[in-house]
């Protein structure tokens, strides 16, 4: 017997629940189907593990650096197991509250793989098999961890990002091979506890998205954690070796380490039989959508890395909202992805909204800087964290394009910034809380006046 629903989610990922959130709390009936875990990527192996351990490395950081506070912290210790069990603890926690807030909201929860037969009825495979009818599809079905062909994950010595945030001890060495926000997040953790950490980049500069100026700085300080940073360097063999493995580089070098981490991006993934039942227009390997999230099948949308528009849990929760609303009528487009901010939390923090100068020269915009230093900031010296810059970028008109920033807690500042973006209200007429870091971005913000 199949049950009636108004909208049918796949996926519980960022995008699915919080697209699910807002039909249930409209009024809609509301169907969820996952097969794995209530949380999807972000919850159970992306943004909040990664977080929780850059937290405790950040701690013991703050431990071994103690004496330059005055505080005298004799052979401070990770206990790795501990650290781990905290880490599971924060995800266990937030997925259960997660999932009593989707039930509270009247939500049905399906266990198992879902896929559409129909742009109406959606066949769940599993424990407990069901069939649904519906009147509209959202698919937020996510991604999964690129594969190298000739590194393939053994979930052992070769290893996603999804095993490396469950090492059972602390590796002696690792080798990272993808030097983006992923690669570069984790290579803190394991170098802050004492892994020797090499991270490979194929192409001049890690971070490769982030302006040059982010990029060095971040390579100066992500060396001074013991980090090797090996940029313009294609990895083109692997010999997994059980305990070890071996990594030729184009140029003739061998590298060895006990952990291989393979970070080079996601990969978009929609069920196949989804695809070839709705016959889905797709861009590759991401579904095409239009800027109201509608696939080219009549009544089904598709958000989230589904579609390869950000790559971002936050942008998967921007393209929810759009897509729940026009699933009820309510027109919503996409306005504009460069405004989706971008933080990266590596020590230090990287931050960014709006265009940066590489995509202000690509575009042929012109424009002016202006800079300010955490050197010069009471809060970030007060913290020991001298090392730091925040540029703001203008057109000629004095419109601000946009805020890279680098430094301690920026990200916790890029809402600020991405909310100054395209007012009219003088900087000089927004009183800053002092001391706090965000001075340095009102800094930056007045010298971009002038
Ligand atoms: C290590 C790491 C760190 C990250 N850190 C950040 C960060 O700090 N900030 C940030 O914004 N982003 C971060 N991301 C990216 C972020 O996790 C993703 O952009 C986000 O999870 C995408 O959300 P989604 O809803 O599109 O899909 P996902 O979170 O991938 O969820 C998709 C869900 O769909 C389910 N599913 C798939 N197919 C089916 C099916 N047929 N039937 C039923 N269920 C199905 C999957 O099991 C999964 O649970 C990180 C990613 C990683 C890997």
């Amino acid at each position: 017997m199949s049950e009636k629903f108004d909208v049918t989610v796949i996926g519980s990922g960022p995008g699915g629940y919080s697209a699910a959130l807002r039909l249930a709390h409209k009024g809609a009936k509301v169907a969820l189907v996952e097969k794995a875990a209530i949380g999807g990527v972000c919850l159970n192996c992306g943004c909040i593990p990664s977080k929780t351990l850059l937290a405790s490395a950040h701690v013991f950081n703050l431990a071994k650096n103690a004496s330059a506070f005055g505080i005298e912290i004799e052979n401070p210790k990770v206990n790795w197991e501990k650290v781990i069990a905290r880490k599971e603890a924060v995800i266990g926690g937030l997925r259960k509250g997660l999932t009593s807030y989707i039930n509270a909201s009247k939500i049905k929860i399906f266990e198992g793989r879902g896929f559409a037969v129909s742009a109406n009825k959606v066949i769940v495979e599993g424990n407990a098999p069901a069939e649904i009818e519906t009147s509209k599809i959202i698919i937020a079905s996510g991604s999964t961890s690129t594969e190298i062909p000739f590194m393939k994950f053994d979930g052992k010595t070769i290893i996603s990002s999804t095993e490396v945030l469950s090492l059972s001890e602390i590796p002696k060495s690792m080798i990272i091979v993808g030097g983006g926000f992923i690669g570069c997040e984790l290579g803190c953790v394991f170098a802050s506890v004492g892994t020797k950490v090499t991270i490979v980049e194929a192409l001049a500069n890690i971070l490769p998205l982030e302006d040059e100026w982010i990029s060095k700085l971040a390579t100066r300080e992500f060396q001074k954690l013991g980090m090797q940073i090996l940029t313009g360097k294609k990895v083109v063999g692997c010999e997994n070796l059980g305990s070890s493995a071996k990594l030729s580089m184009e140029d003739g070098t061998i590298l060895e380490a006990e952990k291989i981490l393979v970070s080079v991006g996601r990969r978009a993934y929609c069920d196949q039989e989804t695809i070839d039942n709705l016959k889905l227009e797709m861009n590759g390997r991401h579904i095409k959508i239009n800027d109201k999230m509608e696939t080219s099948a009549a009544g089904v949308y598709a958000i989230g890395d589904v579609v390869g528009t950000t790559y971002l849990a936050h942008g998967a929760y921007y393209e929810a909202q759009t897509a729940a609303d026009n699933a009820l009528g309510i027109e919503a487009r996409i306005k504009d992805y460069t405004l989706i901010p971008r933080a990266i939390y590596t020590f230090p923090e990287i931050a960014g909204v709006g265009l940066n100068e590489t995509k202000c020269k690509q575009q042929g915009i012109e424009y002016s800087v202006g800079k300010s230093f955490f050197k010069a900031n009471g809060r970030a010296l007060a913290h020991n964290e001298p090392i730091g810059e925040i540029r703001v970028l203008r057109d000629k008109s004095g419109k601000i394009l946009g805020v890279t920033m680098l430094g301690d807690t920026v990200t916790e500042i890029l809402a600020a910034a991405r909310a100054l973006i395209g007012t009219n209200e003088k900087i000089e007429d927004i009183v800053f809380a002092h001391p706090t870091v965000s001075e340095v971005l009102k800094e930056a913000l007045l010298g971009s006046t002038h």
